[in-house]
C-alpha cells in the first residue's frame, strides 16, 4: 500500500510520543555521533528503539543506487555491499515512488526482491519511508518486525515525522562528510579557484585596519559569492497554510543546520566559540521572529517574501544600534535568513573549500561560512567589511590568524590565487608584490620566526630580572579558546577573566548552571594556578541584546559595569553564587569592576557573604575566595587606603584608569594622543597604588593593556609591581625583556621619573634603557 508523501511534517500531538518530538532529541544524536556514519548508525539504533522495531536501516542513493549504509538487525557485512537500483524491491519502489510503503508480509509483496544472507525471511512487516534533503530524495530509511505489524496511521505520521527531522541531519552529516574528503584528497589550489574571465585592475596595496597583528604570505583565496538574503527573489504565493507548512520545514531544517554547524565550530575550536550558534538557534525558536513570519503570510505574501523582509527589517534595526558588538549581529540575522532561504528554494550548498594554504579574501564572512572553512589552511585574513567584532574576527583572533578589516576593493583588485602579503602589523595588504617587497618579507619572517624560536626557550622559565628578582605573568582571558593560548605562551594563571563575552554570545543571560560550567572549564585549565574572575563589566562600549538598556549622552560615565549589577541583584546574585560554585574547583578570586565608593564595596561583600550561606544550605563547601576590585576610576585611587581595609586585593584596570584620569575616550582614535599611559599623573596614580599595597600588605596585580608595552611594563617594575596580567602573545616577549634588566636600575629610574612632569620623556628615558640593556645583552651573548 503507498500512502501520502512524508515531505510535510505533521505536527505530533501528545499521544505520538514516539518521535523525536523535540529539538533536543535531535542535538543529542548530533552531539553523540562523529562523522556520517556514525550518525547513521546512531540514527538507525534510536528509531528500531522508538518504534520497537527489530530492524532499522538507512540507504542512501549514491550514483542513482541505493547503498546500504547503516542498519540494525541485518547482518553488519551488508553494510556498504548491498546495493540496488532505484525501482529495485521495496526499498527502491520506496524511493521509485517517492512515499511511504507500508507492507505486511512482504515476500508477498509483486516487487519483494529477496537480499542474499539477509535472513530478510523472518521479517512480516516493511514499512519503507523515503528520505529528502529539500526536494530531493537522499535515500531510503526501512523498518521490519519478526511479528507481523500493521503500522498505523498515527505510527506512520510519527514515523514521517523523525524521517522529515532526520533527513536533515543525515543531508548535514554527508555535507560535513563531503567537505572532510575534500580537504583530506585535494592537494592543488587551482581547483579551488573560482574561474574569471576579466583579468582584474591590479592595485599593488591595499590599506585596512588590523584586527589582528602579523605577518601572512601565501595566495589569495577570494569568496566572492556570499549569498544574502537579498540575492533572492520573491515568489508568489500559492496560498497561505501551504507557505505556512514551507515555513515550518524551513524552519525546522535550519534548526539541524544549524546544531551541525555548532557542534562542528565546537569541534574545531570552542564551544563558546561556537555559541554564536547557540544564538541562531535560540533566534530560529523564537515566538516573535516566528509570529512576524506569519504575519506576512496572513498578508497573502509568499514565504519567500515573508523571510526576507521579516530578517531585513531585523537586519536594519541591528545596524541602527549604537553599540558595535550588536550592530555586527546584524550579520547574524544575514546568515540565519540566507540559510532557511536556501533551505527553501533548493540552493546549492557546496560548501567553500581551501585546498592548501591561502590568504582568504572577502567582503564580510557570515558564521556559517567560517565553521565551514577549514582553518588549518587560512594563512590570513582579509575582509572588506570593518567590523571589528564580527564572527570571523573573533575567531582570527581565537586562532593567532593576522587579520585586516575594512581593506576596501580587496575582492575588484584581486585575482583568484594571486601573491599576497598581508603585514598585519602595518595594516597594509601587498598585491603581486615585487621580488624586492616580498625579500624584504620573506626576510622579515624569517626573523620572527627566529625570534618565536629564541621566546620558546622562556615558556617554563620563570619571569625573572637578571638581578634576580620574580615577577608572575598571568594571562588576561574572555573567551575559552583563550585558555590554549594561555598555556601555549606559559601564563602562570589568570589575572583577569572578562566574564562579558558567555553573556554576549547569548539571546538571553546564562543561568547559574550554564554559568559555573563555564567558570568551572577556567579554572580547572589552570590547576594550581589562580584564576581571577571579575563580574560582569558591561555598559560603557560593551552592552547585551536582550538587556533593556537606557541609551546615555555619555555610557562611559553612565550605567556601567558593578553599577547594572548592583541595580539588578537577581542576574549580580546568580553570578556570584555561579563563580563561588567553580571555586570548589580550584583557586579562584573574585573581583568587582568600576569600584567608585566604600558603600559599593560593602554591598558586594554582603551578596557575597548570602550568597555563600545559600551555596552551604544547598550543600556546597564553599572555601574562603579573597575578594578584590579593581581600581580604574581616580576615586578608588584616593580611597585605597580605606578600600584596603575591606579586601584582599587589588587590580590596576589602567584601560579605564587613563581615560577616566585624562578625560580621553580609550576608544576615540581622534584624541588618542591625549591617552597616554605614561602620563606622569597615571604614574604617580600607580606609585600610590604600590605604597597603599605594601603598607597594607595586598597583592596588587596590573591587567590594563599598557603593562604589554615594554617600556610600561619596564617602568611598572621599576615603579615595584610585581603582578602583571596581559593578553597572552606579550608574555613570552615580557619574559624575554625582563631577563635582561636589572630592577636595582630600575627602580633607580623609576624614582627619578616620577619627577619628570613630560610624558614624552618618560618614555624616551625608559626606551633609552631598554635598548642599552639589550646592547649590552647582546655583546655579552
Ligand atoms: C581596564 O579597564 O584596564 C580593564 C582591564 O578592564 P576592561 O578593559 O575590561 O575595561
Ligand atoms: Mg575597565
Amino acid at each position: 500500500m503507498i500512502l501520502s508523501s512524508p515531505r510535510r511534517a505533521i505536527p505530533i500531538t501528545p499521544h505520538e510520543r514516539l518521535g523525536l518530538s523535540t529539538l533536543e532529541d535531535i542535538s543529542k544524536l548530533i552531539l553523540k555521533s562523529h562523522g556520517l556514519n556514525e550518525t547513521l548508525t546512531n540514527i538507525v539504533r534510536l528509531v528500531a528503539s522508538r518504534m520497537h522495531t527489530e530492524v532499522c536501516s538507512i540507504y542512501l542513493l549514491e550514483d542513482a543506487r541505493l547503498t546500504l549504509r547503516a542498519t540494525i538487525g541485518l547482518p553488519i557485512g551488508l553494510v556498504g555491499r548491498t546495493q540496488m537500483a532505484v525501482g529495485e524491491g521495496l526499498i527502491g519502489y520506496t524511493a521509485e515512488t517517492c512515499a511511504v510503503v507500508n507492507v505486511n508480509e512482504p515476500q508477498n509483496h509483486p516487487r519483494f526482491h529477496y537480499i542474499e544472507s539477509s535472513n530478510e525471511e523472518s521479517y512480516h512487516s516493511f514499512l519503507g519511508i523515503p528520505l529528502f534533503d529539500r526536494q530531493h530524495l537522499i535515500g531510503v530509511m526501512a523498518i521490519q518486525t519478526t511479528e507481523p505489524r500493521v503500522f498505523d496511521p498515527i505510527e506512520i505520521s510519527t514515523l514521517s515525522t523523525i524521517a522529515f527531522q532526520l533527513s536533515s541531519v543525515v543531508a548535514s552529516a554527508r555535507l560535513l562528510d563531503k567537505l572532510e574528503r575534500d580537504q583530506a584528497d585535494s592537494s592543488t589550489l587551482s581547483s579551488g579557484l573560482p574561474d574569471v574571465a576579466e583579468p582584474k585592475e591590479i592595485v599593488s596595496v591595499i590599506r585596512g585596519t588590523s584586527a589582528f597583528a602579523g605577518v601572512a604570505i601565501g595566495p589569495a583565496f577570494l569568496i566572492d559569492e556570499s549569498i544574502g538574503c537579498s540575492d533572492f527573489t520573491d515568489d508568489e504565493p500559492i496560498d497561505s497554510q501551504s507557505e505556512k507548512d514551507r515555513l515550518e520545514d524551513a524552519l525546522e531544517k535550519s534548526r539541524i543546520e544549524t546544531l551541525c554547524l555548532e557542534k562542528r565550530l565546537a569541534e574545531r575550536l570552542s564551544e563558546e566559540d561556537a555559541a554564536i550558534f547557540h544564538s541562531h538557534l535560540m533566534i530560529l525558536q523564537d515566538r516573535v521572529f516566528i509570529d512576524k513570519l506569519h504575519a506576512k503570510i496572513n498578508e497573502g505574501r509568499s514565504v519567500v517574501y515573508a523571510i526576507k523582509h521579516v530578517v531585513e527589517d531585523y537586519v536594519r534595526a541591528f545596524r541602527r544600534i549604537d553599540d558595535a558588538y550588536l550592530r555586527e549581529r546584524a550579520v547574524d540575522m544575514e546568515d540565519i535568513g540566507r540559510r532557511m532561504l536556501s533551505q527553501l528554494l533548493d540552493r546549492n550548498r557546496e560548501p567553500i573549500h581551501l585546498n592548501q594554504p591561502c590568504i582568504v579574501v572577502a567582503k564580510e564572512l557570515m558564521p556559517s561560512d567560517v565553521a565551514m572553512l577549514d582553518h588549518h589552511q587560512i594563512l590570513g585574513l582579509v575582509l572588506e567589511s570593518a567590523d571589528s567584532n564580527s564572527h570571523a574576527v573573533i575567531i582570527a583572533k581565537s586562532l593567532g590568524i593576522p587579520a585586516l578589516i575594512g581593506a576596501k576593493g580587496g575582492l575588484r583588485h584581486i585575482e583568484p590565487g594571486a601573491p599576497l602579503i598581508l603585514d598585519a602589523n602595518s595594516g597594509c595588504l601587498h598585491v603581486e608584490p615585487s621580488e624586492q617587497v616580498r625579500r624584504e618579507y620573506q626576510r622579515l619572517q624569517a626573523d620572527s620566526l627566529r625570534q618565536k624560536e629564541q621566546l620558546e626557550q622562556y615558556k617554563d622559565r620563570d619571569a625573572v630580572t637578571c638581578d634576580g628578582v620574580r615577577v608572575a605573568l598571568r594571562a588576561n582571558v574572555g573567551l575559552l579558546s583563550d585558555i590554549e593560548i594561555a598555556h601555549r605562551c606559559g601564563a602562570e594563571g589568570v589575572g583577569l577573566y572578562r566574564t562579558e563575552f558567555p553573556y554576549m554570545a547569548r539571546t538571553d543571560f546564562p543561568d547559574r548552571e550554564s554559568q559555573y560550567e563555564i567558570y568551572r572549564r577556567v579554572v580547572e585549565s589552570f590547576e594550581g594556578q589562580s584564576v581571577t574572575i571579575r563580574t560582569l563589566d558591561i555598559g560603557g562600549d560593551k552592552m547585551l541584546s536582550y538587556f533593556d538598556a537606557p541609551s546615555e549622552e555619555n555610557p562611559f560615565l553612565g550605567w556601567r559595569s558593578v553599577r547594572v549589577s548592583l541595580d539588578h541583584l537577581d542576574i549580580f546574585r546568580t553570578q556570584i553564587e555561579a563563580i563561588l560554585m567553580a571555586s570548589t574547583h580550584g583557586n579562584v578570586k573574585l573581583m568587582f569592576p568600576m569600584i567608585t565608593n566604600m558603600d559599593e564595596i560593602i554591598r558586594c561583600k554582603e551578596l557575597v557573604a548570602e550568597a555563600k550561606q545559600k551555596l552551604l544550605a544547598e550543600g556546597w563547601s564553599v572555601p574562603d575566595v579573597p575578594l578584590g576590585v579593581m581600581v580604574e576610576v581616580p576615586a578608588a585611587i584616593s580611597l585605597a587606603d580605606y578600600f584596603a581595609r575591606e579586601v584582599d586585593f587589588f587590580a590596576l584596570g589602567t584601560n579605564d584608569l587613563v581615560q577616566y584620569m585624562l578625560a580621553a575616550d580609550r576608544g576615540n582614535s581622534r584624541i588618542q594622543h591625549y591617552y597616554d599611559s605614561l602620563h606622569p599623573a597615571v604614574l604617580h596614580a600607580i606609585a600610590h597604588m604600590v605604597d597603599v599595597a605594601k603598607r597594607h600588605k595586598k597583592e596588587l596585580c596590573i591587567c590594563g593593556e599598557m603593562a604589554s608595552d615594554p617600556a610600561c611594563f619596564a617602568l611598572l617594575v621599576g615603579l615595584g609591581l610585581r603582578e602583571f596580567s596581559v593578553s597572552s602573545p606579550a608574555i613570552l616577549p615580557l619574559k624575554a625583556l625582563l631577563s635582561k634588566l636589572s630592577s636595582c636600575e630600575l627602580e633607580k629610574l623609576g624614582k627619578v621619573l616620577l619627577s619628570e612632569p613630560h610624558g614624552r620623556r618618560i618614555r624616551e628615558r625608559v626606551e633609552n634603557m631598554i635598548s642599552q640593556a639589550e646592547s649590552k645583552f647582546s655583546s655579552e651573548a
